[in-house]
This record gives structure tokens, C-alpha cells and sequence, in this order.
């Protein structure tokens, strides 16, 4: 076995341990072109586990930026005559920080590659390990794939067919690869090959679903090759501080941005109070960088290891009315024109498993938003808050006469709670709304057997009583819901708890504690509660253009 460094194999690695933040990344994204939908499902899935943990009181770090070196970027600005920063520049303003905040993202930071914060620290960190002696000079001849910007090994080339017939083929990209010599530096990652697998294997956690964590395995297990790190034959990207006539390969700068984005070799106190991330969150197709080549690059430098490394699938489109578009082809603004940002959030999460692939389609999101959104948890809100205006003049009476019913309720949302709150911390969104939506069901069932519209017609001092305890038992259940859902659907969540009076009582929803929700009681009588605007209002028409 090559090389020892002070990872420390037998510690989990991240956790919520000390005063360490809780630190979710997304990828840093290439800015050759604007976001769509598969950036958007990726960056959402973070908001909502990082305003989830939030919502726990957890100390929490939010990382989203953007990738604006290499090949790729710099023909893209060739290609529209600008220079590869303005175009980077124009992109980030104009598109990327506009869109993430139209979809509520809540990041707490954007790395942009191209910031002295970032630069000044890969350079240090480079030329550390080349002073280490874990990179040096070589040449190196193969297949290269620009769209992924790195050599490929002839293994994972495909055989190209149609026009492409005897060619080979990047399997990602399904173009051609060409054939690239370069004289560049190494970094000795075949060195590592032993270390990682151990480290896999005291960490099973570390590569999820467990389909990625195979397939890093079975590509790990072949042994490593070193990695060819600068390049030579162009200059968009961060010069190698001892041969400036390089640049370093754009993923090893893209990498160091969940180092540099906190603090390293800058803010120490900070660094040590981030680093490393709890949560990479990556598309599979970027898997191996983040759970074969990051930890390698960590391991060289003596930095602790992320905690996980997370693979979502690809999102598909399907049903007839996008079966002609491509991801690329729709805008994140077309779906949230029509279904709205909270609805947008949501859908994505419930709609397909975190992990796995998944279609979604234009008919199957106006089918969850008319009867998930709309009619089960939009339209209790409103029937809650138009009988307690009706009946009680929008004064939450008192509940005095509990029975099994309400009992069962009190347990159903105790139960929902934390059996959200442990799939949300396993990233099963999916699984954490249908708890969540389950506990909907339940207290929609609970008014329909219960009938307080017909209770309301007994005016004897016990149909009062019993009146007032239904009601009670459908506001305090909202109360429960508009927590659960804060982390998704932030707005309509606001406008729930706006709806039941519960800032003057219970404070600001932000501050509400997941782990606390669950328990029964805490909206108090006398909370006065008003029918606000419809939280789902009924979609309009699809005009095709
Ligand atoms: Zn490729």
C-alpha cells in the first residue's frame, strides 16, 4: 500500500458533530450555457435538505457557484466573440443567480472559479503537492473527450454507428473522442488505489444509492491511473504557479472549490468550522470525480474526507405534451409560469425518486397539482379557515372534548414528523412527502367522518364543545403541516402560518423546529385566523403556442 496521510479511516466521516456547520454542496456549473431543468432539479434537492436541517436548528452551509475554466467555456465565448470572462460574467447575471433566486434558493454562498478567492488558493494548494512530490512531469497520449473535458481509457469508449461509424465514441457524450498528446503533469492517483478502497469499505455510506457506490467500486478495483492535471494547449484556467505555460485541468480546479468557497488557506476558523461537506450532491454522470478523484486529491494534501458523495439520476421527459423537448429544451420558467415556484419545488421532490431516473411530464404535474396541491392540502386550509371565520368569527376556539379520533390525529402527526425527518436526513424526499402527504389524507378523512358543518347545526353547549374540538384538531394539524413544508414550499408554508395567526403566539415559521413539530398543542386558543389568498389556485388552461 502506497502513501499514509492522516486521513483517519476508522472516523465516519462528516456528521454534525462540534460546532461543525452542516455543509451540502451542488456542483459548481459550467457556464457554457444557461440552467435548465436537470441544474434546477439538483440545486432545489439541496435547498430543501439544507432548509430542512435548518428548520432542525442546525448550523448550515449552502454552496452553489459556477465552473468557468476550461476548453469547453472558452470555444463557447469564441463561438458567441466575446472573451471567455464576459461571457462567464454575463451568463452568472443574467441567468444562474437570477433563476436560483426565483426558485427560493437559499445558498449561502457562489463560488464563481474565476474570483482571486478561488484562483490564489488552487495555486497554493497545487503547489503544495507538487512540493509533496505527488505530482510530476510527464507526456501522456489518449482519447479525449472535450464536452467532458478529460481522456478517456479506450475501455469506456463506445463504438460509434451512423455517421459516426468507426469512430469511438465518448459514452457520455456519444461524440467522437480525439486523440490528444500532451506533455503535462501527473497526479500520482495510482498511488491511492488501495487507500480509497479501504476507505469505501470503512465508509459504506460514503457513495449513494448503491449503484453508484458499485460502480465506483468496480472502477476503483481496476486500479487507478495517475491523472494527467494541466494542460498545455490552451490558457483559460489557473496557471501552475512552477510552470506558468500550463493551465490545471479544469476539474481539479472545479473540485477545489468546496475547499476555497470556505476559507481554505484563507480563514482557518472557518474552514475548520465547514469543512468538509456533509453532502456532495452530483449528477451520476459526475460521480467519479467527486467520490474517486476529490478524495484522492484530499487524501494527498492530508485534508479530511467529505461524508458523502450522493448520485441523483437523470430527469426524463415524457408525456405528449414535452415528448418532443429535450431537458435542455425546456426553461425552468416555462413550468413555473404555469404551476408556480412552490409547486415547481414540490413537484420534482415527490414526483421521482431521489437516486434513481425518472420522467416527468407536463400531464403528470398538473395531476399532482390539482389533486395533491390543490385539493387535499390547499382546499383544507381554506375549508379550516373559512369554518373558524364561520363558526367561531376567526377566533380558534379551545378543543375540550378530545376522543379516539383526535387521539389517532395527535399520534399521526407525531409519527409523520419523524418519519420525515429520518428519510429527509437519508435524501428520500420522495419517502418524506409521503408522510407528509399521508398526514394530509388523514386529517381530510378525520373532517369528512367528524362533519363539522353538521355538528355546527346542534347548538347545545356539548355540539359547541365538540364543534370547537374538531376545528381546533384541523388548525393544529396545519400548524404541524406548515413546518413540514417550510423547507419545500417556503411561500405557501409563510402564507399558512399567516393564515393561522400563529407568528403572534408561536414566533416566526423559520424558527419552528422540525423535531419539535410533532407535538400536540401548540397553536393556542384565542390565535385569530383569517382565510388568506387560495394557496393553489386552479390552473389556467395550457395555451399551445
Ligand atoms: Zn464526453
Amino acid at each position: 500500500m502506497a502513501a499514509s496521510g492522516s486521513t483517519d479511516l476508522s472516523t465516519t466521516p462528516g456528521g454534525h458533530a462540534g460546532g461543525k456547520a452542516y455543509y451540502v454542496s451542488t456542483p459548481i456549473y459550467y457556464v457554457n450555457d444557461a440552467p435548465h431543468l436537470g441544474h434546477a432539479y439538483t440545486t432545489v434537492a439541496g435547498d430543501v435538505l439544507t432548509r430542512w436541517h435548518r428548520q432542525r436548528g442546525e448550523k448550515v452551509w449552502y454552496l452553489t457557484g459556477t465552473d468557468e475554466h476550461g476548453q469547453k467555456v472558452m470555444r463557447t465565448a469564441q463561438t458567441n466573440g466575446v472573451t471567455p470572462k464576459e461571457w462567464a460574467d454575463r451568463l452568472v447575471e443574467t441567468a444562474w443567480k437570477p433563476l436560483w433566486e426565483h426558485l427560493e434558493i437559499a445558498n449561502d454562498d457562489f463560488i464563481r472559479t474565476t474570483q482571486e478567492r478561488h484562483t490564489h488558493r488552487v495555486q497554493e494548494f497545487v503547489q503544495d503537492l507538487y512540493d509533496k512530490g505527488e505530482i510530476y512531469k510527464g507526456s501522456y497520449e489518449g482519447p479525449y473527450c472535450v464536452g467532458c473535458e478529460e481522456f478517456k481509457l479506450p475501455g469506456d469508449l463506445i463504438d460509434g454507428t451512423g455517421e459516426y461509424e468507426g469512430q469511438k465514441l465518448c459514452p457520455i457524450h456519444g461524440r467522437p473522442v480525439e486523440m490528444l498528446s500532451e506533455d503535462n503533469y501527473f497526479f500520482r492517483m495510482s498511488a491511492y488505489t488501495e487507500r480509497l478502497l479501504e476507505f469505501y469499505a470503512a465508509n459504506p455510506d460514503f457513495i449513494q444509492p448503491a449503484s453508484a457506490r458499485n460502480e465506483v467500486l468496480k472502477f476503483v478495483q481496476q486500479g487507478l491511473q495517475d491523472l494527467s492535471i494541466s494542460r498545455s494547449t490552451f490558457d483559460w484556467g489557473i496557471k501552475l504557479p512552477w510552470d506558468p505555460a500550463h493551465v490545471l485541468y479544469v476539474w481539479v480546479d472545479a473540485l477545489l472549490n468546496y475547499a476555497t468557497a470556505v476559507g481554505y488557506g484563507a480563514d482557518q476558523a472557518k474552514f475548520d468550522a465547514t469543512f468538509p461537506a456533509d453532502v456532495h450532491l452530483v449528477g451520476k454522470d459526475i460521480l467519479r470525480f467527486h467520490a474517486v478523484i476529490w478524495p484522492a486529491m484530499l487524501m494527498a494534501a492530508g485534508l479530511p474526507l467529505p461524508g458523502k458523495v450522493f448520485a441523483h439520476g437523470w430527469l426524463l421527459v415524457g408525456g405528449e405534451k414535452m415528448s418532443k423537448s429535450k431537458l435542455t429544451g425546456i426553461s425552468p420558467h416555462q413550468l413555473t409560469d404555469h404551476f408556480g415556484v412552490d409547486a415547481y419545488r414540490y413537484y420534482f421532490m415527490r414526483a421521482i425518486p431521489f437516486g434513481q431516473d425518472g420522467s416527468f411530464s407536463w400531464e403528470d404535474f398538473t395531476a399532482r397539482y390539482t389533486s395533491e396541491l390543490a385539493n387535499d392540502f390547499g382546499n383544507l386550509a381554506s375549508r379550516v379557515a373559512a369554518m373558524v371565520g364561520k363558526y367561531f368569527d376567526g377566533t380558534l376556539p379551545a378543543a375540550t372534548a378530545d376522543g379516539p379520533a383526535e387521539e389517532a390525529l395527535h399520534a399521526a402527526l407525531a409519527n409523520a414528523v419523524k418519519s420525515a425527518d429520518s428519510k429527509v436526513e437519508q435524501l428520500d424526499f420522495q419517502g418524506a412527502l409521503d408522510d407528509v402527504f399521508g398526514f394530509v389524507k388523514l386529517v381530510n378523512g378525520y373532517l369528512t367522518e367528524q362533519e363539522p358543518w353538521k355538528v355546527a347545526k346542534d347548538t347545545s353547549e356539548e355540539g359547541q364543545a365538540r364543534l370547537a374540538t374538531i376545528l381546533y384538531t384541523a388548525a393544529e394539524s396545519l400548524r404541524g403541516l406548515a413546518v413540514l413544508l417550510n423547507p419545500v414550499m417556503p411561500a405557501t408554508a409563510e402564507k399558512l402560518w399567516a393564515s393561522l395567526g400563529a407568528e403572534a403566539h408561536l414566533g416566526a415559521l423559520p424558527a419552528q423546529r422540525v423535531q419539535d413539530a410533532g407535538t400536540w398543542g401548540q397553536l393556542p386558543a384565542g390565535a385569530t385566523v383569517t382565510k388568506g389568498e387560495i394557496l393553489f389556485p386552479r390552473l389556467e388552461e395550457k395555451k399551445d403556442s
